[in-house]
């Protein structure tokens, strides 16, 4: 049934002409009704249900397969597929399923939850068919294997994390191509291969090819190479120490790559990045990077993912150009270290995110996220006119102290008014969570309007002497507009404290320009 496998394993040096020149051997089969399936859902009805989605190019071409979150624990290949799934398809066929272990992905576990206890069954990379075995093990991968034999694709990729880099660590398989040799995948993985480590300066974290051993026998990939012939790909990133948004990039990179060079796409879309989820009337690009807390990242995801009309993509130093900012209204900056971030976006970066307000988009800084929005540092955005209270003072046997650190969070009493009740939806005094946010007051740009203070602290959290009444009294959320853009900046963490997380949803919704007030 495969004999006539439209590239067989007779690959040559002619290979890339002819992908050029010679689109029609690839086009799919016309009369192949199931081919047309647009999307669909595989395992409706059971707790497992995982959607597909298949997009045709206009021209004929390949058809390429590509799956993410087979491993629950890997979340930034799921990430980067159900980005993927939008990129512009010219040609051949692209089919996407981004979420194959749905309730792995949800319990970040890297088995198959209901399966847990079944050593042999629980890892759905390992229940594929293989030489030995012809049918694929547990429910999973029976539909998986059953589109991927319908679909009858040219190119499967799957879309893995390993746990450390394998090129200093060779007991992870972290950032690598895996496959099982050939010329003409090795050609392939080379191209992927250039393309992600250009982006990768250190040399302990290079991305190498490891087609000796191919996949692991009854994985998706060693069966679809094995059983079915067809070219088959792991792309693995490395969770350990970077950040989603960076592992979605290089996901992206290297499947923009594969893609362009079969022709399903005609330009370099790894900076082609739509929101999480169906559309909706805003879209946010979190920050996730340097200085990013991750539980902060975490936190707020959550909160506006499950938030009406809001959609939220996580993005980091890489992603913070005109390109991937396009389709966002909002960019946030979460809690951790503004100086950090401010510094890993670096000044090209903080006048992407300045030209990005002016154009009429918001950006909120929570705490961290707060002083980056100020006018104070040299690392900050100056998308607001606020100066910080963090004078470094010699405190008489104690030492030399910097200001800014107040301890660890409190609650602290913090009152709303004014323009609070129709921004943020609240008024009045309530207890809110602190750590460490700017203690704010007027700074010094002349080319900044005044902020106007939705919020003021009237309780404060004091570590040494000098810091005691500097607290009290100053705004704890601030609103300014600048250019066509509006800026909303929070010192304390309303989105960490229960019963006032809807103050940042309805700010984020504010600062897009959609206020429609959401309640607790
Ligand atoms: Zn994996």
């Amino acid at each position: 049934m495969r004999a006539d496998r439209r590239f067989g394993e007779r690959f040559d040096t002619f290979y890339l002409v002819l992908v050029v020149l010679l689109t029609a051997p690839f086009g799919v089969d016309s009369s192949d009704v199931l081919a047309r399936e647009a999307a669909g859902i595989l395992g409706e009805k059971t707790a497992w249900a995982m959607p597909w989605y298949s997009v045709e190019g206009e021209e004929p071409g390949p058809v390429v397969f590509l799956t993410g979150g087979v491993h629950g624990n890997e979340p930034a290949g799921s990430y980067a597929a159900e980005q993927i799934r939008h990129w512009p398809i010219k040609a051949g066929r692209l089919i996407v399923v981004p979420r194959v272990n749905t309730l792995g992905l949800t319990a970040v576990t890297r088995w198959f939850p209901p399966l847990e206890e079944d050593k042999n069954q629980r890892d759905l990379n390992r229940n594929f068919p293989t030489i030995d075995r012809e049918l694929p093990q547990s429910p999973v991968a029976v539909a998986l294997w059953e589109l991927v034999e319908r679909q009858n694709p040219d190119f499967v990729i799957d879309l893995h994390e390993g746990f450390d880099f394998h090129i200093s660590n060779p007991k992870s398989v972290g950032s690598s191509v895996i496959f099982t040799n050939s010329v003409r995948r090795a050609s392939l993985a080379e191209k992927m291969l250039t393309a992600v480590n250009a982006t990768v300066d250190d040399e302990e974290r290079r991305f190498e090819m490891l087609s000796r051993s191919g996949a692991a026998k009854g994985s998706l990939v060693r069966a679809c190479t094995d059983r079915l012939k067809i070219d088959s790909f792991i792309l693995e990133t490395t969770y350990k120490d970077q950040s989603v948004s960076l592992r979605a990039r290089q996901h992206r990179l290297m499947v923009s790559t594969l893609l362009l060079e079969l022709g399903l796409i005609d330009h370099d879309c790894a900076d082609v990045v739509t929101a999480q989820g169906e559309s909706a009337g805003v879209d946010v690009a979190i920050y996730d990077s340097a200085g990013a807390s991750s539980k902060g990242i975490a936190n707020l995801s959550r909160l506006l993912g499950r938030s009406d009309g809001i959609s939220v993509v996580r993005i980091g130093p890489s992603d913070i150009n005109v390109k991937v900012l396009k389709p966002f209204e909002v960019v946030l900056f979460p809690g951790g270290s503004g100086s950090k971030q401010g510094r890993a976006i670096g000044e090209e970066g903080r006048e992407v995110v300045r030209d990005f307000v002016k154009r009429g988009n918001g950006v909120v800084g929570i705490c961290a996220g707060a002083f980056l929005c100020s006018s104070h540092y040299d690392w900050s955005l100056r998308v607001i006119n606020t100066a910080v209270f963090n004078k470094t003072i010699d405190i008489p046997g104690v030492g030399r102290k910097s200001m800014w650190y107040r301890g660890t969070a409190q609650n602290v009493q913090m009152e709303l008014e004014g323009a609070a009740l129709s921004i943020l939806g609240k008024s009045g005094d309530v207890m809110v969570r602190y750590q460490n946010g700017p203690v704010i007051s007027a700074g010094k740009a002349t080319d900044l309007p005044m902020y106007t203070p939705l919020a003021w602290f009237r309780s404060e959290v004091s570590k040494y002497e000098p810091q005691k009444g500097t607290m009290i009294n100053t705004p704890a959320i601030v609103v300014a507009d600048f250019g066509k853009g509006r800026v909303l900046s929070v010192s304390p963490h309303p989105e960490a404290t229960p019963g006032l997380e809807s103050i940042i949803v309805n700010g984020v919704r504010w600062a897009a320009g959609h206020a429609t007030l959401s309640e607790d």
